[in-house]
């Protein structure tokens, strides 16, 4: 039932993704921030010591950043204030990267908008 509401919310053109299982809590997740808008989630693969995901529950069409219209300005800016609370309750506000990987070419993996929030360790500039 919860992952059909997720669905419901979700669709559109483009498929579900397993992000919609982890925001209907189908499948477990490390949950570090969450309210009505958004969910933040330890990433399966960090690539730091900490690495944190954060998702809008309700996709809207935002498959990817590149998608974004003016009616998305609401959840972006929730999005980006959302990334400082996560560092936040991590202990990295001293240091921290916001991604977001846009398509193919950036080896986008996962077609539900997310921001990556990694920290912990001395991040490098240029990334890969
Ligand atoms: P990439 O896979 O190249 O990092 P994305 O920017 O699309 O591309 O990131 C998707 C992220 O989702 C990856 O870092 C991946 O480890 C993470 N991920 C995939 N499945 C899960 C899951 N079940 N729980 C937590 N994180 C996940």
């Amino acid at each position: 039932e919860a992952a059909a509401k997720a669905a419901a919310l979700n669709a559109g053109s483009e498929a579900p993704t397993i992000f919609d299982k982890i925001i209907a809590k189908e499948i477990p997740s490390s949950i570090v921030y969450e309210d009505e808008k958004v969910l933040a989630f330890r990433d399966i693969n960090p690539q730091a010591p900490v690495h944190v995901l954060i998702i809008p529950k309700f996709r809207d069409g935002l498959t990817t950043l590149a998608k974004a219209e003016a009616r998305h300005g609401d959840i972006l800016g929730h999005l980006l204030c959302a990334s400082k609370i996560v560092a936040e309750k991590e202990g990295i506000l001293d240091g921290f990267r916001v991604v977001i990987n846009n398509g193919p070419g950036a080896c986008q993996s996962v077609y539900h908008l997310h921001l990556h929030v990694l920290g912990g360790r001395q991040l490098k500039w240029p990334p890969g």
